[in-house]
């Protein structure tokens, strides 16, 4: 049982005042029954009046007919002469008669027409009693008179009907006395006892004419009470229909055992029954069954006593769905029925439900922030739009060292050191135009100490407040500045590394380039068969010497990053042929088989660097080809994977122990293959697998020992770009080999005495070839002025000036800007070439000097050269 009681609402007050204007409950009742009262006795005059007009008239015409039946017999003395007696009677008669007519229809109800009546009743009265000739029994008419006047209910009538009739018995009495009494004499007594028994009748008839008042003034009281009653009682019942018709509750009735005696319409909006559904069903029969017991107990609760009492239940509808109902009830033990307001709270019911769970998230919302606030470690604060501070949490105490309370009214600018608050209230502002705004600043803590703060701000416009967090930064500034400066460090070794190889690379590949050269150059010279030997060792070690730099070097730039990869869509084919192409030497020397794919492959293309995806490949084959036994075979397959190119190199040779397979990418690990005798440094695959990953691919290894093994590497399938260059696979520029270098002058510009001879012998070499050499740059360029040579070589390294500047002085005068400048220089860095090859440089060569490239590079030279003369 709840103690809610139905509100009574704006809307039931309204209703009910529209209500009460629209039914009169009649006027007081004193007030109405006095009216009443008044009317009725208007109305009594009215009737009474018309009642004496019509009697005058009769007794007029009863005077007229007793006047013609007392005539005197014919023959008589009088005879032929109309009768006296009539003439008085028609006359007399008439003119007492005809007045009241008049005044009564003049002013019905009046006084005055009553007093006239009463007068012309009393003077007809004594009309009749002179053509009655005195008869005692005529005085009676007198007598009848009153008591009919008494009709009026006013005994004031009386009094002018009396003053008539004395006056009329007086005068006829003493002047007529025949006409009143029949007798020529009078006594003088008769009028006297005549008026005395007139005045005694006048009292009796007074005395009755007020008691009827009474009388008639009670029953117009008792009946304007009862007309008053039952129009309340009309007003009320048309009230209560209304109610129930109106009403969007349902009020209804029921019998101690719960049946409906009457139900208001809106029983059918509640529980889709309508009223004539209900009657006679229980309330069992709609109560949901889980909440007729509580139900049934509320019920016998309210009717051993207890007061009206509300009870929520919920209730089946018509269609089977479930509405929550409150009721309010009232029994009536006169009437033996429980009287009941039944209401639809549904709606409500889920809205308190939602609200309920609302004010649940928002009190464990509350309860959140102010866990926030009070453990954060950093300050929430808001600030006005002055930047006071208007609330701040704890933490602010940590931050700054001040209490709350001291903070709340103070601007926060006084906080900041006065370098920063300029820039401070800068950001302030562009926070305000919308900018949720993160900055460090440095403030001043309460004991002086400098704390560098992080804000992260975000202004309200409508509450025109700046929520604010403030955050310790100092050692988050700290380590920020820690890494910088340990990245600076990095970036700087990296650099001084990459220079320290640069410069090893360069003092290792100098003395390389007179070794290697003057080997190959006394290789060709014919040695003696004693000689040939050692000149072989000499080139294949300085061949060695040379790959291991390149490797190691190649590994560095591949780790630094700093290796630059053009990454662009490769003919597979190609770059196969041509790595191919440099195996097969080696392969006929050591009888092994070397089996390319189809020429499927040269229609496929990968996104690879050409001259990188090339070293893989030759890589892959010279160890297929060294380690595999005469007689062997080394396939290289091509196929599609999903959306790679796989392609891999099968070998029939030693194979890998399944417990080193995993060391395979290993730097300097040769996996044991140094006691084989076989030539290797141990970097080839490691450098291979890091140029793959640079291409976006992946490479591995399967392998059985004694029975060979498989490299394989996948890269990204690539668009061919044939589209646009439809001779990019088929026609591969070649170098063309062999044939002689065409007479011509070179200009050698280098400072290193052996790589003078060295070039020197070569050019030897080459009939016809005239050299100029320079030792120093600015020789250089005057020699390159003076004799306009066919190709210059120049050396970087020069004792006077760069070589780059050298070239930069060719490439801008006019005489020497079309002389093709071949760079020759042991900084193989990729970076380097680009710029020289930018700078207008025709080639680059690399020391140590490969012989064979030189002169292919000598052949490109010349031909460039004759066409542009022929030009
Ligand atoms: P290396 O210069 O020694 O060949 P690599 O890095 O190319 O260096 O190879 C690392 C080692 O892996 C080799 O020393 C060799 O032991 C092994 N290896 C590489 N390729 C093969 C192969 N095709 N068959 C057997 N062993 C191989």
């Amino acid at each position: 049982m709840k103690s809610e009681s139905i509100p009574i609402t704006n809307e039931t007050v309204a209703r009910v005042a529209d209500w009460s204007t629209n039914f009169s409950f009649g006027g007081a009742s004193a007030d109405g029954a006095d009216k009443l009262f008044w009317q009725q006795r208007e109305e009594k005059y009215q009737k009474t009046d018309q009642l004496f007009v019509r009697l005058l008239l009769l007794e007029w015409a009863v005077l007229v007919i007793a006047a013609l039946l007392v005539r005197p017999e014919k023959g008589s003395a009088q005879a032929g002469w109309i009768d006296p007696q009539l003439l008085i009677a028609v006359i007399l008669g008439g003119s007492v008669t005809l007045p009241t007519l008049a005044v009564a229809r003049l002013w019905p109800g009046a006084a005055i027409t009553r007093y006239v009546v009463a007068a012309a009743q009393m003077l007809l009265s004594g009309l009749l009693i002179g053509l009655s000739g005195g008869r005692l029994v005529s005085h009676f008419h007198v007598f009848c008179s009153l008591t009919i006047l008494s009709f009026y209910r006013d005994w004031r009538v009386l009094v002018p009907a009396t003053m008539v009739a004395a006056a009329d018995h007086f005068l006829r009495g003493t002047y007529w006395p025949y006409l009143p009494y029949g007798a020529l004499t009078t006594n003088p007594w008769g009028s006297v006892e005549f008026c005395g028994s007139v005045v005694f009748q006048d009292i009796l008839l007074g005395i009755l004419c007020l008691h009827r008042n009474k009388e008639m003034r009670d029953t117009v009281v008792r009946t304007a009470l009862l007309q008053e009653q039952t129009e309340r009682l009309v007003a009320s019942q048309r009230v209560n229909q209304l109610i129930m018709d109106k009403s969007r509750d349902v009020i209804c009735a029921t019998d101690p055992e719960g049946r409906f005696l009457t139900v208001s319409a809106a029983c059918e909006a509640l529980w889709g029954y309508t009223p004539e559904e209900l009657i006679g069903k229980g309330w069992v029969d709609i109560v949901h069954p889980e909440d007729r017991e509580k139900t049934r107990l509320a019920n016998v609760e309210i009717m051993v006593g207890h007061p009206a009492t509300n009870l929520e239940n919920r209730c089946l509808r018509k269609d089977g769905t479930i509405v929550s109902v409150l009721w309010s009830a009232y029994w009536s033990a006169s009437d033996s029925a429980m009287f009941q307001v039944a209401r639809d709270i549904t709606q409500r019911n889920e809205a308190a439900a939602v609200l309920k769970k609302t004010n649940r998230q928002l009190a464990s919302a509350l309860q959140a922030n102010q866990l926030i606030m009070d453990n954060s470690q950093d300050v929430i604060c808001t600030l006005d739009a002055k930047g006071q501070f208007l609330s701040t949490n704890a933490a602010c105490q940590t931050l700054w060292g001040y209490h709350a309370e001291e903070l709340i009214g103070r601007c926060y600018l006084a906080l900041v050191c006065p370098e920063d608050r300029a820039r401070s209230k800068q950001v302030e502002d562009s926070t305000r135009k919308g900018k949720i705004t993160d900055f460090v600043n440095r403030c001043l803590r309460k004991d002086g100490s400098i704390v560098e703060v992080l804000w992260s701000a975000s202004w309200s416009e409508a509450d025109e407040i700046l929520f604010c967090v403030a955050h310790d930064a100092t050692e988050s500034q700290r380590v920020e500045k820690a890494l910088r400066d340990a990245k600076d460090a990095a970036d700087r070794s990296n650099r001084a590394k990459s220079e320290f190889l640069s410069r090893i690379s360069h003092e290792l590949r100098t003395p390389l380039n007179a070794i290697l050269g003057f080997g190959q150059l006394l290789e060709r010279q014919n040695p003696k068969p004693t000689q040939r030997p050692h000149l072989h060792h000499i080139v294949t070690a300085g061949h060695h010497l040379l790959k291991l730099i390149n490797e190691v070097l190649d590994i560095s730039r591949v780790e630094s990053e700093k290796m630059h990869l053009s990454l662009e869509p490769v003919c597979v084919g190609v770059a196969l042929e041509e790595a191919v192409d440099l195996i097969q030497p080696l392969a006929t020397e050591r009888s092994v088989n070397l089996f390319t794919p189809s020429e499927n492959e040269k229609d496929i293309f990968v996104l690879a660097d050409h001259q990188r995806l090339k070293q893989v490949l030759i890589n892959l084959l010279n160890n297929g080809v060294k380690y595999t036994l005469p007689h062997g075979a080394v396939m290289v397959s091509c196929k599609q994977v999903g959306e790679r190119m796989r392609l891999a190199v099968h070998d029939t040779g030693v194979g890998i122990a399944a417990d080193k397979l995993a060391r395979v990418f290993t730097p300097f690990d040769r996996l044991g293959a140094e006691q084989s005798g076989i030539e290797g440094t141990g970097l080839g695959l490691a450098l291979s697998q890091r140029l793959v990953r640079a291409m976006r691919g992946t490479i591995g290894v399967e392998s059985l020992e004694g029975q060979g093994s498989t490299f394989w590497l996948e890269l990204v399938r690539a668009e061919s770009p044939l589209k646009t260059t439809p001779d990019r696979c088929s026609a591969v520029a070649r170098p063309k080999r062999g044939g002689a270098v065409k007479h011509r002058s070179v200009l050698y510009i280098e400072d290193n005495l052996s790589n003078l001879t060295l070039i020197e012998q070569l050019l030897r070499e080459s009939a016809g070839v005239h050299l100029l050499t320079a030792m120093q740059g600015r020789i250089g360029l005057d020699l390159a002025r003076q004799h306009s040579p066919d190709l210059i070589l120049l050396d970087l390294n020069l004792p006077d000036m760069p070589g780059w500047e050298v070239l930069a002085e060719l490439q801008g005068s006019e005489a020497t800007r079309r002389i093709p400048t071949v760079v020759v220089s042991a900084d193989a860095t990729e970076g380097q070439f680009k710029r020289l090859i930018d700078a207008g440089a025709r080639n680059y060569i690399t020391k140590p000097i490969d012989v064979t490239q030189f002169y292919q590079m000598m052949e490109e030279t010349a031909s460039i050269q004759e066409e542009y003369v022929g030009a």
